[in-house]
């Protein structure tokens, strides 16, 4: 049997980068093989296993063949006589589709370092059509690969454009768009993988609540400048929009519970807090109550991270709001409950009072 480094280790070897996980390809080898060196197989009828020791993954070189629709329908062919080139060939990408072997060559039939030199992102066949996910894919990796000058190749956007027109990108389920959303969001350049979906026409299928939407590409290309976390680079994207379309979006692609909320919050109450400054303290106290800033501190950073990165998209060169809104909070905070309760206070007279004297301290703030 041959062992090969593949995919992402290979490419961003090559591009200097540094590499998270290898993934390994084993040619010429049987399931018994595996196992009998001591590999553990991780699905039951998936030829992937375990390094005993590393705990990297083997996968037995195989050819995959598309049965129906969606993911589930792939059929998956593993077997000893299976070459390199037939494994490489299924793969969505040139620049992923290269090998190393032991001794450091590079097994490249699809010419990936030719496109990794001209900075191209090129699918390596037409069964790239067979799985609607690559086109995802492809736009994520031009968001992570943007400031090294990559570009999508015409023929590949124009296959995406195919792929989108066909309706397939529908089948994709949630869990699979999202983890691919979630990764780009996280990208270098994550406007890029909006624009690159805009521009096959993939974002009308997936996200078109966007496609005639408020512009929200410079706030969110802010976020990542700023390196904000994932919750704010989705309110980023979702800022402006109808309350059902952030509804939508949120939904559609089961997004995690924080990023939900903070879409909905920023649609709610970032005008209030671009207008922050000049807010009566009634109001300003309305926002801090609505956050629950007292045990869910953490959620009101992000949201003045979300609304300071729409500004600065907007071109604004700061965002004084920002540290007033923090001002305020940390006045509303530093108010002691202890007198109160020392005072008898309890239940919903000791809540009305608490808010008093938040009141106060923000009148007190406010004139500052
Ligand atoms: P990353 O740095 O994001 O992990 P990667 O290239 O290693 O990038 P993986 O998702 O880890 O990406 O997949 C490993 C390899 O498997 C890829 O390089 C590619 O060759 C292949 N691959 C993964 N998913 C697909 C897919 N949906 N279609 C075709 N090939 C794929
Ligand atoms: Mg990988």
């Amino acid at each position: 049997m041959q062992i090969y480094k593949v995919g992402g280790a290979v490419r961003d070897r090559l591009l200097d980068r540094t590499v998270s996980d290898v993934d390994w390809l084993v040619v010429g080898a049987t399931v018994e093989q595996m196992q009998a060196l001591g590999y553990r197989p991780v699905g039951a009828d998936f030829p992937v296993f375990l390094h005993p020791k590393t705990g990297e993954e083997y996968a037995l070189a195989r050819t995959e063949r598309k049965s129906g629709r969606g993911y589930g329908g792939f059929t998956f062919h593993a077997s000893p006589e299976v070459t390199l080139e037939e494994d490489l060939v299924r793969r969505d990408l040139t620049i992923n589709a290269m090998a190393e072997d032991a001794s450091g060559q590079l097994h490249d039939p699809y010419h990936g370092k030719a496109d990794l030199d001209n900075r191209l992102l090129r699918h390596v066949s037409p069964a790239f059509a067979e799985d609607p996910l690559r086109v995802l894919r492809v736009a994520r990796f031009a968001a992570r690969y943007a400031p090294l000058g990559f570009k999508v190749a015409d023929e590949t956007l124009a296959l995406m454009r195919q792929i989108a027109a066909s309706g397939e990108l529908q089948a994709l389920t949630a869990e699979r768009s999202w983890k691919e959303i979630e990764r780009a969001l996280m990208e270098a350049e994550p406007q890029v993988f909006i624009e690159v979906l805009r521009s096959c026409a993939a974002l009308e299928e997936l996200m078109p609540e966007l496609v005639h939407g408020p512009d929200t590409l410079a706030a969110l290309r802010q976020a990542a400048r700023h390196q904000q976390p994932l919750t704010v680079r989705w309110a980023c994207l979702l800022r402006g929009l109808e309350p059902a379309s952030v509804k939508a979006l949120n939904q559609r692609f089961k997004a995690p519970r924080e990023c939900q909320e903070l879409a909905v919050l920023v649609g709610e109450f970032a005008e209030k807090a671009d207008h922050a400054l000049t807010l009566a303290p009634e109001q300003l106290l309305e926002i801090l109550q609505r956050f629950d800033i007292y045990r869910r501190p953490q959620r009101f950073e992000e949201f003045i991270g979300a609304c300071e990165m729409a500004a600065l998209g907007h071109g604004q060169p700061s965002y004084p709001q920002a540290d007033y809104l923090r001002g305020a909070a940390a006045a509303a905070r530093a108010v002691d409950v202890k007198p109160l309760v020392e005072q008898g206070l309890t239940g919903q007279g000791l809540g009305e009072a608490l808010k008093g004297e938040r009141l106060k301290a923000l009148q007190a703030y406010a004139q500052r």
